[in-house]
C-alpha cells in the first residue's frame, strides 16, 4: 500500500503507474509485463543549459565513482553534444535547432541488446519488463559487452571504485575493480514504486518514465503527440530512450 501511495505522488512527476506483470487481486487474467521506457524532452532539457541534476542524483543513488582521469570514467547517465549523440541524424535543420547543446544519454535498455548476446557468462540479461540487468559478481571483466554496445553505455572499473564514491549510499551495492557497470533504469527504486532518481531530480520535468504497454501512460501520450527520435535506430537494437525534438 505504501508503494502504491508513493506511485500516486510520483505519477505527478514524470512517472506512470506501474504494471507489475502480476495478478491483481480478484483478477483472472494475468496482465502483460510493463515495458519501461524513458522520454526526454530536449527543448525543456536544453533550456536548462548545463544542468546536471539528473546525473548527480543518479551518481548518488548508485555509488557511481568519480575519477580525475577521463580514461577511468564510470558513467551511468552523462551529457553528450547533440551532434555526437545523433551523429547520423538525417535532418540538418534538427541539428541546427540543437547546435552546441548537450543532452543526457544513458543505456537504452534495448529490445534487442547486443551486449546481452555476447556475454559469455550471462552476467547481463534482459528482464521481461525490458530492463537490461547486470550481475557484478558474475562479471569476469572480459568487456565484450562494452565492445558490442553501439552507444558507449557501459563502463569498466579499471581501478577500485570504492574510495572514489563521494557520498556512500548504503542501500545500493558498490562495485569492485575489474567489473562492468551501466544504468539499470533504477530497477531497485521501481521495485519500491519510486520513480528513477534522474526523473525525480529533474526540476523541469524534462525526463518522463513509464510503461509503453499502457496506452494511457504519459510516455505513450508524449510519443503519440510529439515527434521523437532515438539513437541509431537503424542498427535494429530497439532503443527505449526517446528524445522529443
Ligand atoms: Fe546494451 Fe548498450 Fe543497448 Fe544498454 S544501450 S542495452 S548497454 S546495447
Amino acid at each position: 500500500m505504501a508503494g502504491l501511495s508513493a506511485l500516486a505522488v510520483a505519477g505527478k512527476r514524470g512517472f506512470d503507474a506501474l504494471t507489475d506483470g502480476g495478478r491483481a487481486e480478484g483478477a483472472t487474467e494475468r496482465r502483460p509485463a510493463a515495458r519501461w521506457a524513458m522520454v526526454i524532452d530536449l527543448r525543456k532539457c536544453v533550456n536548462e543549459g548545463g544542468c546536471t541534476d539528473c546525473i548527480a542524483a543518479c551518481d548518488r543513488a548508485h555509488n557511481v565513482p568519480h575519477f580525475d582521469e577521463r580514461a577511468h570514467d564510470v558513467k551511468w547517465i552523462w551529457r553528450e553534444p547533440f551532434e555526437k549523440a545523433f551523429a547520423d541524424h538525417g535532418s540538418p535543420y534538427t541539428e541546427d535547432a540543437f547546435k552546441g547543446a548537450s543532452l543526457p544519454v544513458l543505456c537504452n535498455h534495448c529490445d534487442n541488446p547486443p551486449c546481452v548476446r555476447v556475454c559469455p557468462v550471462k552476467a547481463t540479461w534482459k528482464r521481461d519488463d525490458g530492463i537490461v540487468m547486470m550481475d557484478y559478481h558474475r562479471c569476469i571483466g572480459c568487456r565484450y559487452c562494452m565492445a558490442a554496445c553501439p552507444y558507449g553505455a557501459r563502463s569498466f572499473n579499471w581501478l577500485d571504485p570504492r574510495p572514489r564514491v563521494k557520498e556512500l549510499n548504503p542501500d545500493f551495492p558498490t562495485r569492485t575493480k575489474g567489473v562492468v557497470e551501466m544504468c539499470n533504469f533504477c530497477e531497485e527504486r521501481l521495485a519500491k514504486g519510486r520513480a528513477p532518481a534522474c526523473v525525480e531530480a529533474c526540476g523541469e520535468q524534462a525526463l518522463v518514465f513509464g510503461n509503453l504497454h499502457d496506452p494511457g501512460s504519459e510516455v505513450r501520450r508524449l510519443l503519440r503527440t510529439r515527434h521523437a527520435i532515438r539513437r541509431k535506430p537503424e542498427l535494429g537494437t530497439g532503443p527505449n530512450v526517446y528524445y522529443l525534438v
